[in-house]
């Protein structure tokens, strides 16, 4: 059951052979692979990976963040491939807090370094996603007739949350 389990990073590949053997240790071919394994491990709440995949001099003491994330987008990618020694990877990526949907889009920087890439840091910028807007989720519908309709639907934090991600 769970080797079926679709990715999180929105490859459309299974888990297992997506993000899944990076996450077991495999090490990331390009900064968009390690990104995309990052974000997942963040769906799937592995902080061990979060932290072997930060650059020491970045990695904070506390991981903390959103844990109901909605989609992800890769939206260009500079530098980061096989034989690179750095390189930048933009994305959207898009989550449920406090009863709203927001937007990250963020430009990460990557360095590869013992033969891995690893995270550095990242300029990131916040905002709420309209009820008009397209879902982040990649439904193509809008925000209000899709991930957004739970959010009006349940003002009420918590308790009454429909437990969807698993
Ligand atoms: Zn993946
Ligand atoms: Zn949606």
């Amino acid at each position: 059951m769970a080797t079926e389990e679709r990715c999180p990073c929105g490859s459309g590949r299974a888990l297992s052979a997506c993000c899944g053997p990076l996450h077991a240790g495999k090490a990331a071919a390009t900064a968009e692979a390690l990104m995309r394994a990052r974000y997942a491990a963040y769906v799937l709440g592995d902080t061990a990976y979060l932290r072997a995949t930060w650059h020491p001099d970045t990695c904070p003491q506390e991981l903390g963040g959103p844990t109901r994330w909605l989609g992800l987008r890769v939206l260009h990618c500079d530098g980061g491939q096989a034989g690179d020694s750095e390189g930048t990877v933009e994305f959207v990526a898009a989550f449920r807090e406090a009863g709203r949907v927001r937007q990250l889009h963020e430009t990460s920087r990557f360095v590869h370094q013992g033969g891995r890439w690893l995270y550095v840091d990242g300029d990131l910028q916040l905002r709420d996603v309209g009820r008009n807007e397209p879902c982040p989720c990649g439904s193509g519908r809008k925000l209000k007739h899709c991930c957004g309709k739970r959010v009006t639907a349940s003002p009420s934090s918590g308790s009454t949350t429909p437990a969807s991600g698993r």
